[in-house]
């Protein structure tokens, strides 16, 4: 097998003169040359096939000891450079200065046959300068988790990083899960996730802190180079701040169609290429609520929740903005920028609910009455997948009917709540029929262009956790099967049912499946 390597990042921009993990704060420099720690017994316990194929990684490789030992961190392949990328962030709203790269480590920008780059980076290989006071691993739980819903992501349409590959250590991780003073061995992993990019907002938000302004220039120069090589012309840094700021929108617009809840949306979780990053405490909705955020972390204020993603990216763009400013002689271009991004959000919401709603295209009218659904859906206890994918099946000449609420049946956790609800939900239903005729549009053709938008399979937090909990007692193969179920979301898989039920009433509030922590 013949690998390329070209590790751009590194050979064009300023190191760390230091190289290893002893913690430091790192100034004039965006890395450091760090190697991955090696742990005791590699193996393999999934890998993503799409992803290995993608990458030129033949079975026979992706099979042998070799390949758990290089995406455990104990090998490297030739041509690997491992760093850990220096940035900072502004996590839940302040400015927390240095952040960098503390549990991940890239091994090197491969650029595969077909021409594509694609970065290498493990997650959990060890300590880095930027490991703080915390051990640079990671815990199987979370490494299942950021494995699965990478790829979930991807398949369900949605920008993001991907993944490779998720190594079992062989070692015990040391994690207080609860935050209560009682911390207990788990067993330990590295996820191999895969990127064209992993600068974040927070990348360009250490220098400019700093003051560091020619490093800051140097980076979005080499960011624009590498990672948006269509820009061109006059005016690039405008331009790519501005695309920045759509890619940001189109993102979360996928995140808001597919019930996704990032959970910690600090700046230094933001990727530059508008993909989704760093699956920590992430969730999914089930019954709709836009207040909802699996974060235990941010319970209280709810920064982080499902409804907020919008207008979070915005202040993290404004952000990226403020740290772009010395570039710029004045603040015009940038705020043509966030312009963009104001003025795509209304277009995204529109397609969004014409989407959902299997409507040709959808007006102020047509938003009210989506509101006025997602109320009751709300107040109804309703679960959000299994609501749109039954709204696609209905006979809508019926809907007026009594019987019309059968279809969604499925959908509704609490009977009572249903009850109250349901009077109000069928003149919705009666509300949406009238509007859905207006269209002239065949029904199976509309169905179709629904199921398309509405998946079928999500990785609720449930099923997930089921994984993990096979995983953790030594069968990895729920894994596999979970990620094969999600490689076709928008698809009815017969005999898989199960996997579109909605969330059983024994995970509504365990650990885990409704609640999750940063400590992963
Ligand atoms: P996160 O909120 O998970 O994106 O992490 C925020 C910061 O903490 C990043 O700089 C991470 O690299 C760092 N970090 C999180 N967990 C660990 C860990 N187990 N060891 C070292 N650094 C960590
Ligand atoms: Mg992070």
């Amino acid at each position: 097998m013949d690998l390329r390597f070209d590790n751009a990042f590194a050979r064009e921009l300023p190191a760390d003169p230091e190289q290893g993990a002893r913690l430091r704060q790192v100034h004039g420099a965006l890395y450091s040359r760090v190697a991955p720690t090696p742990v005791a017994a590699p193996r393999l316990l999934a890998h993503s096939r799409e992803m290995a194929s993608r990458l030129g990684f033949d079975e026979a490789f992706v099979q042998s000891p070799r390949f758990a030992e290089v995406f455990a961190g104990n090998a490297l392949l030739p041509g690997m450079l491992p760093i850990a990328a220096n940035y900072g962030g502004h996590q839940f709203g302040h400015w927390a200065g240095q952040l960098g790269d503390g549990r991940a480590i890239s091994l090197g920008e491969l650029v595969t046959a077909q021409g594509e780059r694609w970065e290498l980076q493990l997650k959990g290989a060890g300590p880095t300068p930027y490991s703080r006071s915390a051990d640079g691993r990671a815990v199987l739980r979370s490494s299942v988790r950021e494995f699965l819903c990478s790829e979930a992501m991807h398949h369900l349409g949605v920008p993001t990083t991907r993944a490779l590959s998720l190594v079992g250590t062989g070692e015990p991780v040391l994690r207080d899960m609860f935050y209560d003073g009682h911390p207990a061995p788990e067993q330990g992993a590295v996820v191999c996730r895969v990127a064209p990019s992993f600068i974040r907002f927070g990348n360009f938000e250490l220098p400019s802190a700093r003051g560091e302004h020619a490093l800051l220039g140097q980076l979005v120069d080499f960011c624009i180079r590498r990672d948006f090589p269509e820009l061109e012309g006059p005016g690039l840094r405008e331009e790519w701040f501005g695309a920045v700021c759509d890619r940001t929108a189109e993102m979360v617009a996928h995140w808001m169609r597919v019930g996704f809840v990032h959970g910690v949306m600090n700046t230094d979780n933001m990727s530059i290429l508008g993909l989704t990053i760093d699956y920590g405490p992430y969730g999914w909705i089930d019954d709709y609520d836009p207040d909802w955020t699996p974060n235990t972390t941010d319970k209280d204020r709810r920064r982080y929740r499902f409804g907020s993603q919008p207008m979070v990216a915005f202040w993290n763009l404004s952000r990226l903005a403020g740290a772009l400013a010395p570039l710029f002689p004045d603040s015009a271009p940038l705020q043509a920028g966030l312009d963009r991004f104001a003025s795509a959000w209304p277009r995204h919401e529109r397609a969004t609910c014409a989407a959902k709603l299997g409507l040709r295209a959808a007006d102020d009218a047509d938003l009210a009455l989506w509101q006025d659904m997602l109320a009751l859906l709300q107040a109804a206890e309703v679960d959000m997948t299994l609501w749109y994918r039954g709204l696609s099946s209905l006979d809508l000449a019926a809907a007026d009917a009594a019987p019309a609420l059968l279809p969604l049946e499925a959908a509704f956790y609490d009977r009572d709540k249903r009850d109250a609800q349901a009077p109000a939900l069928r003149d919705w239903l009666a509300r949406y029929a009238l509007r859905v005729q207006r269209d002239e549009w065949a029904p199976a053709d509309r169905r179709a262009a629904m199921d398309a938008a509405n998946p079928r399979y999500v990785l609720r937090n449930y099923l997930a956790q089921e994984a993990i909990d096979r995983a953790a007692g030594g069968d990895p193969s729920g894994v596999a099967e979970l990620l094969e179920v999600m490689r076709r979301p928008y698809a009815d898989q017969p005999g898989r049912e199960a996997f579109a039920a909605r969330r059983p009433d024994w995970a509504r509030n365990r650990a885990g499946c409704s609640m999750l922590s940063c400590s992963s």
